[in-house]
Formats: structure tokens, C-alpha cells, sequence
């Protein structure tokens, strides 16, 4: 389970959230600009944090304010994927997926190269990659570290049409094949219909319920029902 409830204000905004889902497939966040997705988000990988709460991933615990836990982002089992596949310059395609593994595994390693079609870009630096390709190693090199979750913000925006909808096949292929559960951000209702199992909505901070969503799928589970009023906690 991906268990949250967490608290955090910052100036005048406050997030305010606490869900539980399955670990498993894609939970599409939406919501308007200055909803505070980014804000959970940073809050999930351990880059902000929570004035209170917790997180815990499949029962580990990643933070509690009470029990003074707060592991560091590396320690969290968390891979982010940001718009521009932010990778490091100076460092080849091999390079910078090496760098993402806590300890090289070369058949997980020849698998993602497969799978995101690296292999001719192993030698190259990320300055000569075009966008799509960029954001296909950030994938791989995320996955490199085998994590138990994957937070993904606005991975496409920074494409054009065609790299994006080759990227989007990229991740409906991996949502299939890997077991890392995703969390995936976005404003492209197009891009939630086809990836996401379940999405939660946010505005002003909080959970304002669910929406959109793909066609069910076998062996998947359904979207989380609209709390009864007046109820704090989505589970799932
Ligand atoms: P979203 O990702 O949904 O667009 P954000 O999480 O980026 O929303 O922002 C949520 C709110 O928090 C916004 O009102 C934003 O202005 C505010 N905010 C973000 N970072 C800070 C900060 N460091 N200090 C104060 N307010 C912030």
C-alpha cells in the first residue's frame, strides 16, 4: 500500500491529504496549477518536508512526524521523473544509468535497454539526445534502481506530438512489464485516460475526489468511491 497523510503550509497554502492505495499500477494526480501535486510530490521523495504525518510504502515507514522519522530521498525507494529528464551532462547515456543503480546488475541493466531502445545511445551524451530520447533514459535510469515507486511529474510536457506519444507507449509497455507502481502528474486528460488505474484529484491542497480514468482492466482495481461527506481518508 501506498499509505499518506501528511500536513504542510507553506505562506498561505496548506496540503492537507491522506489516501491509501494499492502499490501497484498508475495513480494519475490531477489538479489546477498551485494545487499542491508538486508540493505532495516533493513531500513523497523526501525533498520537502511534512509539518506532520505519515508515509510509509508497503509498510515501511518513509516518514512520521511522531516517531522523528524522515528518511533521506535515497534512502526512500523512490525514483522521480521531472519534465525535462534532467540528466547529468558531463556523464554518457551508460554513464548516467550506471550512476541511478544501487549496485550493477547487468541483465536488469541489458533488460531497460531493451525495453526503452538505448542501445545506440549508450555512448552518447545526453547534449546530443533529442527530448524523447532524454526522458527515455531518465526512465531507465530511475528503474535502474529497482524502486518501489515511481513519481513521475509532467513527463511528456517538454515533447512534441510524436516523441510524446512514443514516450506514453514507452509507459503503458512498463506499467505492464515492471512492478514498480507509478504516480504519474499531468494535465493531459488523454495522457490519465490511457495510463492511470486510479486518479485523485487535487484542489487547494486537499482531495476533492476522483476523476476521469481508463476503461477497466482485468486484474486491476477499481477507482477509489467518493468518500461519504464529512470523510478525511481516501482508501482504496
Ligand atoms: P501544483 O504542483 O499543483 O501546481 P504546487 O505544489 O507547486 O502546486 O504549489 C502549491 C502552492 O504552494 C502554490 O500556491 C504555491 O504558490 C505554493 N508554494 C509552493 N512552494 C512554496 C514555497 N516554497 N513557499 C511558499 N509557498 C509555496
Amino acid at each position: 500500500m501506498i499509505d499518506v497523510e501528511i500536513r504542510r503550509q507553506q505562506g498561505d497554502f496548506a496540503l492537507e491529504v491522506a489516501f491509501a492505495v494499492p502499490a501497484e499500477g498508475v495513480l494519475g494526480l490531477v489538479g489546477p496549477s498551485g494545487a499542491g501535486k508538486s508540493t505532495l510530490f516533493s513531500c513523497l521523495a523526501g525533498h520537502t518536508r511534512p509539518d506532520a504525518g505519515r508515509i510509509a510504502l508497503n509498510g515501511r515507514v518513509l516518514f512520521d512526524s511522531a516517531a522523528g522519522i524522515n528518511l533521506p530521498p535515497a534512502r526512500r525507494g523512490i525514483g522521480v521523473i521531472f519534465q525535462d529528464g534532467l540528466l547529468f551532462p558531463h556523464m554518457s547515456v551508460r554513464g548516467n544509468l550506471r550512476y541511478g543503480a544501487r549496485a550493477l546488475d547487468p541483465a536488469h541493466e541489458a533488460r531497460l535497454v531493451e525495453v526503452l531502445a538505448l542501445a545506440p545511445l549508450l555512448n552518447r551524451r545526453p547534449g546530443v539526445l533529442s527530448g524523447g530520447e532524454r526522458q527515455r533514459v531518465a526512465i531507465a535510469r530511475a528503474l535502474m534502481a529497482r524502486p518501489d515507486l515511481m513519481l513521475l511529474d509532467e513527463p511528456l510536457s517538454g515533447l512534441d506530438a510524436g516523441r510524446r506519444d512514443e514516450v506514453m507507449t514507452l509507459l503503458e509497455d512498463l506499467r505492464a512489464q515492471t512492478a514498480a507502481p507509478m504516480i504519474y502528474i499531468s494535465h493531459a486528460a488523454e495522457e490519465i485516460r490511457r495510463l492511470a488505474d486510479r486518479v485523485l484529484s487535487l484542489r487547494a491542497g486537499c482531495i476533492s475526489g476522483t476523476v476521469g480514468g481508463p476503461a477497466p482492466r482485468p486484474a486491476v482495481h477499481p477507482f477509489v468511491p467518493a468518500p461519504p461527506a464529512g470523510a478525511a481518508r481516501w482508501v482504496g
